[in-house]
């Protein structure tokens, strides 16, 4: 078989946000406090507790809280080296690019647009529309009408990436760098997997 008839050829990458486009700096301690708050019982992990609650006003009320504390951090959020330059050579290989993040869907797009990078991205899917990781790739796969074989998840969190398997989906693991070209270098490998 040609490599152009390769039926495994990746067509869609779900980035995730924090940690790997960019890093948020949020004090996780207070927004489970404020969570807790908005629930009325101690919250220990936020991601339980938004699959739990997610349709509910406790669900609204914690996740308008938690996304003060968001926009806060946005402030200071740099985009991670060279994400720019990755967009483009994914756009180039008509590679569909979906954000799946666990913050606000708000602070996702702000800072999609100061950066620029909103016309590289074919959809934003955040705990507003599905408060898991897994639900978001879902969603993904079913939006874009593509096979789980097709899809490239790119996370930070090894948590993410077991369940996600789970789909039958890529996954490639993000380590959060200091290191400018090691970043590169990450984006570079991603990049050879799409091309095959
Ligand atoms: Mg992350």
């Amino acid at each position: 078989m040609s490599n152009s008839a390769n039926p495994t050829k990746l067509k869609v990458i779900a980035l995730d946000f924090d940690g790997v486009i960019t890093n948020l700096n949020v004090d996780w301690d207070a927004a489970l406090r404020l969570a807790s708050t908005a629930a009325g019982y101690n919250i220990e992990n936020l991601i339980p507790f938004y699959e739990a609650t997610y349709g509910t006003l406790i669900f609204q009320k914690a996740s308008k809280l938690i996304e003060q504390l968001e926009l806060e951090a946005l402030k200071d959020a740099e985009l991670a080296p060279y994400t720019m330059e990755f967009l483009e050579k994914l756009a180039e290989l008509k590679v569909s690019v979906y954000i799946v993040s666990m913050q606000s869907r708000h602070v996702v797009l702000k800072f999609l647009s100061k950066h620029g990078l909103s016309a590289y991205i074919s959809d934003v899917v955040t705990r507003d529309k599905c408060p898991s990781k897994k639900a978001q790739v879902l969603y993904v796969l079913e939006k874009s009408h593509v096979r789980p074989e097709q899809v490239l998840l790119v996370d930070d969190s090894a948590g993410n990436i077991t369940s996600c398997k789970e789909l039958g989906i890529n996954c490639f693991y993000f380590e959060k760098q200091q290191d400018p070209q090691k970043t590169k270098e990450m984006w570079d490998t991603i990049l050879k997997r799409v091309r095959g």
